[in-house]
């Protein structure tokens, strides 16, 4: 049945999730109909107004934290007690991030269900405190796959298959849907898209066509157009100009989208004149002309934003004052600023960290690495130092030995690929025999596990197969799930959350407070091979956490005799810390860290909760 929302545009309800293999899902909106121009498939029971839409795009040039802007836009809405669904569009054909290489595109994030994705997924979950799924992220690839899927399958009946209203109505259908399931199931508050690239691509026109539509569609009450742009200040000039920003603009606004919010970015504070002209160029009134200069901290941003009113003008426009929840939004004010305080506040404690990979020139390549040890020396009350080394240089274990004794702590971080694996090997032994805290996480805990086969059990070929396919001591082989799928590159690992079983009494134990069962996120194709699981363990290494069911080893670790802090996860903890809920296992990293250097924190009150000490509760006692 056809209904109209007063802006003169057709839906058909349409099933939330509708199957697109299914003959009925085309009927539901008529693909065979050669009236039906608008062709805008609506989920079923969709209500326009329900759910509204803040889209931020970029304008001018790529980099400048638009991922930073959007979460903390969507998380002012989400303090006022809105529900909030992010959704990042990829202009690239490729399905997901996972086949992307982290040096040239930062590191790849995975979602709980398994979606490799762009790092700024990591941004919004953090920023959020929320997990994402596949429906927060979609790709050109992923809308084109799905239509030339369907057209192969005649699902076109008889009509050219066209950039609009086909793939238009198709990225319209995506947000729809996401606007009625939200994160939790439930029809959501507000979706929040952010648009890859900047105005003026040719990748990502097709999304700005489709957002031009959906706001046509949905009417002005339900759809904010956000552009962010920036403000370039010449050093041969020592002024701010604003012409690239106003082109950048024209560039949107060309492409028939009238942006009614203006983020500009800039080194400093954006003058009035030129906001001035960036109003009467834009359309745009000087109230909602917002300067997003630089800051010391990124988590200051959503209090500057609310200083200066964006989020007031936001609810203005999408008439959302009603939905708001001031009670929640005072006591979600006072926790972040608990926390913005605390990371201003001079740190009582120190800490050395190394990161020992492959990227040590790219700090993107392990941004969540680099938040979760953030996180955890903010709530240790400590500085940390985090210095990242390329370990393919490392040849001796005299080298590894002075290169690892620099550090109070070190982390390897995840990889794929021979190179660098050896200087881990070697790095991974310096910090056992030199009793320096260690976290490996992947890849460097099954160099961990190679470590402790070749120089504890004196298996001296011990090896991945990954990195020798005919060694005799593969302690390190491919999961049999994975070996069935060989040849294909794109989502063939062992991907997402999985339980994560924590044997009582350990360190892993300790870290996670007595939980019987975790859960974590995994990206791997290799993993400790059963067979040889007994031999490592009569060696003395311990595996705390296991799979449920499967003879899956997911944590490792030494008992206290022989290290005070030498842990390993097979999933990757970087994933799941969040700024007001740091992950244990760098908890426990950075708190051994800095009880390296100052051995009385380890009595005191945090340092009694995270760091293992002979008396400390829970600890093994197990030689
Ligand atoms: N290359 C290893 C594997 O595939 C480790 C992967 C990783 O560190 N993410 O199992």
């Amino acid at each position: 049945m056809p209904l109209t929302d007063g802006h003169g545009a057709h839906h058909r309800q349409l099933d939330p999730n509708p199957d697109p293999a299914s003959a009925g899902f085309l009927a539901q909106f008529g693909a065979s109909d050669e009236s039906n121009e608008a062709y805008s498939p609506t989920p079923r029971g969709y209500q326009p107004g329900r759910t509204k839409y803040v889209v931020v795009i970029g304008t001018v040039m790529s980099g400048l934290g638009k991922g930073i802007f959007s979460s903390s836009l969507a998380k002012l809405l989400k303090d006022k007690g809105l529900t909030v669904a992010p959704i990042k569009m990829e202009g690239y054909l490729n399905i997901d991030s996972g086949t992307l290489n982290p040096y040239r595109h930062g590191e790849v994030f995975v979602l709980e269900d398994g979606l490799e994705t762009d790092m700024d997924l990591g941004t919004y979950e953090r920023v959020l405190n929320q997990n994402l799924s596949r429906r927060n992220f979609v790709t050109a690839g992923q809308i084109y796959t799905e239509i030339l899927e369907r057209e192969r399958r005649g699902g076109y009946l008889g009509r050219d298959v066209q950039m609009i209203p086909h793939v238009t109505g198709a990225v319209k259908l995506r947000l729809r849907q996401l606007a009625m399931t939200g994160n939790d199931g439930k029809p959501c508050d507000v979706v929040f898209v952010e648009v890859g690239g900047t105005a003026g691509d040719y990748e990502n026109g097709f999304y700005i066509e489709a957002l031009r539509e959906l706001a046509f569609e949905e009417g002005p009450e339900n759809c904010c157009f956000v552009a962010l742009t920036y403000i370039l200040e010449p050093s041969i000039l020592g002024e701010q100009k604003s012409k690239a920003a106003q082109l950048g603009i024209k560039r949107l606004m060309e492409a028939g989208v009238q942006p009614q919010l203006i983020a500009c970015r800039a080194k400093n504070p954006v003058n009035d004149k030129v906001m001035q002209k960036i109003a009467m160029f834009s359309n745009v009134p000087m109230r909602r002309i917002f300067s997003m200069h630089d800051r010391t901290s990124i988590y200051s941003i959503p209090d500057a934003m609310r200083e200066a009113g964006l989020d007031r003008e936001i609810l203005s426009i999408l008439e959302l004052h009603d939905r708001v929840n001031t009670v929640q939004e005072d006591r979600e004010r006072v926790r972040w600023s608990a926390y913005t305080q605390r990371m201003a506040a001079p740190r009582a404690h120190k800490a050395r960290i190394g990161v020992l990979g492959k990227y040590a020139s790219l700090r993107d390549a392990y941004a969540s690495i680099d938040k979760a040890i953030e996180h955890c020396a903010t709530e240790l009350g400590a500085d940390a130092e985090v210095e990242w080394l390329d370990t393919s240089d490392v040849a001796t274990l005299a080298r590894a030995r002075e290169l690892v004794s620099r550090f109070d702590g070190v982390i390897v971080p995840g990889g794929f690929g021979m190179r660098g694996v050896e200087g881990k090997i070697l790095c991974v032994q310096a910090a056992r025999l030199e009793r320096v805290p260690f976290l490996g996480i992947c890849l460097g805990f099954q160099v961990a596990v190679i470590e402790h086969a070749r120089n504890v059990l004196g298996w001296a070929d011990a090896h991945s197969t990954e990195f020798d396919p005919a060694t005799q001591r593969p302690v390190i082989s491919e999961l049999p799930d994975q070996k069935k799928i060989e040849g294909i590159m794109g989502g063939t690992m062992r991907l997402g959350a999985q339980d994560v079983q924590i044997e009582p009494g350990t360190l892993a134990s300790m870290l996670y407070a007595a939980r019987p069962t975790v859960r974590e996120r995994f990206r791997h194709r290799y993993e400790v091979d059963p067979r040889m699981v007994d031999a490592l363990a009569a060696g003395g290494m311990v595996f705390s956490g296991r799979h449920p069911k499967h003879p899956i080893m997911q944590v490792l670790e030494l008992p206290l005799s022989a290290h005070p802090y030498f842990v390993g996860a097979q999933f990757h903890p970087e994933l799941t810390s969040r700024p007001l809920d740091p992950q244990p296992m760098f908890m426990g990293l950075v708190a051994a860290a800095i009880a390296r250097r100052e051995p009385e924190f380890a009595s005191t009150e945090l340092g009694r909760r995270w760091v293992r000490t002979a008396t400390a509760a829970g600890a093994p006692v197990r030689a």
